[in-house]
C-alpha cells in the first residue's frame, strides 16, 4: 500500500526534509576542514564521552547522542539543544575516544553551523554571551566586563541582571569590574585577526548529488515516487 506522506506531512522513509539535507550539507562541509574529521564514522557508541566529560550532567544531549543523532539524520536537534553551549572545551572526550573522533572540533563545527543559520536552543542565550563578548573584544581588544553584562540582558531580559546585581556590586568594591572600558596597544592587529577568522568561518557551499545516498554519513535527496516504488515502498 502507499502512504501519502505528504498528506500525513511526513518525509518517506530513509528520505530527510530539505532543511535537514541543507544542516547537513553544511555539517560535511565543516567535518573537510577538521583533519581526522571523517573518523565520526567510526564512532562505536561505547559512551566514553558522555562518560569523561565533566559537563554532561548539565547537556540536554549528550556527547555520545550528538554522534547517535547525526547518524540518526536529525542535525537540527543538535543546533536545538543546550550541548554546543555547554561544553567547556576542555578536549577529555577527545584525548580518551576509542576511535579516535575529534569530538570538540565536530562540537565547535556545529556551533559554527548553529550561529550561521541562527538555530539556537530556546531559553539558553549563551550563544548571544558569544556574540557580545566577540563584538566586545573587536571593539577594545579585550573584554569590558560591565558593557558585556549590559548588552547580553538587554538581549536577553533583564530579571537576571537584577538578581546578579549584588554580586556585581561585590565585585566594583572589590576593584573587579571597572565602569570604564580599557583599550589595549595594537588593536588594529586584533581586529584584523578577528575580520580573518570570521571570513575562514564562511559556510562552504556544497553540491548536494541527485541521488538518495544510504541513511548515515552522506547528504539525502528526495527520491521520486517512482524510484521509492522500484526500491519496494510498500
Ligand atoms: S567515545 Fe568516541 S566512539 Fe565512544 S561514543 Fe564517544 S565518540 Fe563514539
Ligand atoms: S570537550 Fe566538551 S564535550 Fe568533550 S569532555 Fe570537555 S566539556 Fe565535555
Amino acid at each position: 500500500m502507499d502512504v501519502d506522506y505528504q498528506a500525513l506531512k511526513l518525509t518517506q522513509p530513509g528520505v530527510m526534509p530539505k532543511s535537514e539535507r541543507e544542516l547537513r550539507a553544511s555539517f560535511l562541509a565543516q567535518l573537510e576542514l577538521i583533519p581526522g574529521g571523517d573518523k565520526i564514522k567510526a564512532c562505536i557508541q561505547c559512551g566514553t564521552c558522555t562518560g569523561s566529560c565533566p559537563v554532561s550532567y548539565a547537556m540536554d544531549i549528550s556527547p555520545r547522542g550528538v554522534m547517535a543523532l547525526f547518524r540518526a539524520g536529525d542535525i537540527e536537534s543538535i543546533l536545538r539543544s543546550r550541548t554546543i553551549w555547554v561544553c567547556a572545551s576542555c578536549y577529555v572526550c577527545t584525548t580518551r575516544c576509542p576511535s579516535g573522533i575529534k569530538i570538540t572540533d565536530i562540537l565547535y563545527a556545529l556551533k559554527r553551523i548553529a550561529m550561521d543559520k541562527g538555530i539556537f536552543p530556546s531559553r539558553f542565550p549563551v550563544y548571544a554571551l558569544s556574540e557580545q563578548f566577540v563584538k566586545m573584544v573587536n571593539k577594545y581588544g579585550r573584554n569590558y566586563e560591565l558593557g558585556l553584562v549590559v548588552r547580553f540582558n538587554l538581549k536577553t531580559g533583564w530579571k537576571k541582571f537584577l538578581e546578579m546585581a549584588p554580586l556585581g556590586w561585590k565585585m566594583f568594591r572589590h576593584g573587579r569590574l571597572a565602569f570604564k572600558p580599557t583599550r589595549i596597544k595594537g588593536l588594529e592587529q586584533i581586529r584584523k585577526i578577528i575580520s580573518q577568522a570570521e571570513k575562514a568561518s564562511v559556510a562552504i557551499e556544497r553540491e548536494i548529488p541527485e541521488y538518495a545516498s544510504p541513511v548515515g554519513y552522506g547528504v539525502m535527496v528526495e527520491v521520486s515516487k517512482d524510484a521509492n516504488r522500484a526500491g519496494g515502498g510498500d
